[in-house]
């Protein structure tokens, strides 16, 4: 892996797709969940003025711009919002894809999930380590102080599922047939794209795959997913806005 200051002009000459990963790289890490009986509160994150225009100025160059997230459909609209016409928001880890109010679904995972779900609730109601089941459509996303071995347990016995931990949420999900690339190959599809004409950045274990399926890959956290080139953690500024102002750089 290479520091992203290395990057040249050269590297980017095919890309012509955008994929950014949300937490860790457009906002920063974490999400506040509490949840009371049947009450759950989440908090919006909100996309910072100065990175919702600097997408605005990549589209302008002519890149398309995918957002992938495990985040769900509604909430991604939401920091989105203002620049939904041109931006397509892949969800849940690759599960679905949503373009200009068209929805695309890759993975059907409802017999998958459908008896898993009801065991992790009972088995997790009174877990003071467990802050929440977050509202997801295709995978189980549940918020823990730390990790719970018992959501492992229960998940490990279930067939073709696995457990993602990401440091503060477990997505439950299935084994390879769900993930950011699968999400990836069906919008190389949609848009008529090749591997070499995408580039990728993420920060997180659910990023491994798609990292792996983009021609260019950048890793937000080289500690945890493996990319070409990587952004330094330390850095005050998100690794999304030291990308995207390479990026302006290299086009103009
Ligand atoms: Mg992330």
């Amino acid at each position: 892996m290479k520091p992203l200051d290395q990057i040249l002009k050269a590297d980017i000459k095919n890309i012509k797709m955008i994929v950014l990963d949300v937490d860790g790289v457009l906002v920063p890490r974490g999400t506040k969940i509490k949840q009371a009986g049947n009450t759950t509160t989440l908090e919006t994150k909100v996309i910072a003025d100065k990175q919702i225009e600097q997408i605005k100025a990549l589209n302008e160059r002519g890149f398309l711009i995918n957002i992938s997230s495990g985040r769900g459909l509604y909430m991604l609209q939401e920091m989105f919002r203002g620049i939904l016409p041109f931006v397509s928001l892949t969800y849940e880890n690759g599960s679905a894809t949503w373009y200009q109010g068209k929805v695309y679904q890759h993975v059907n995972s409802f017999k998958y999930l459908k008896d898993v779900f009801p065991k992790l609730k009972k088995a997790v109601s009174d877990n003071k380590d467990v802050k929440g089941f977050e509202p997801k459509e295709f995978i189980i996303t549940i918020h823990c102080e730390k990790q719970v071995p018992e959501i492992e347990e229960i998940v490990k016995k279930e067939k073709g599922l696995v457990t993602i931990w990401n440091g503060e949420a477990y997505d439950i999900q299935i084994a390879k047939d769900q993930t950011k690339a699968v999400g990836l190959r069906h919008v190389m599809e949609i848009f008529k794209l090749k591997k070499e004409n995408v580039m990728a950045i993420g920060d997180n274990y659910n990023d491994a795959e798609l990292l792996a399926e983009s021609g260019l890959s950048i890793s937000a956290d080289k500690e945890r997913v493996q990319g070409k080139f990587y952004v330094p953690l330390e850095s005050e500024l998100l690794p999304a806005d030291l990308l995207m102002q390479k990026i302006l750089e290299l086009s103009s």
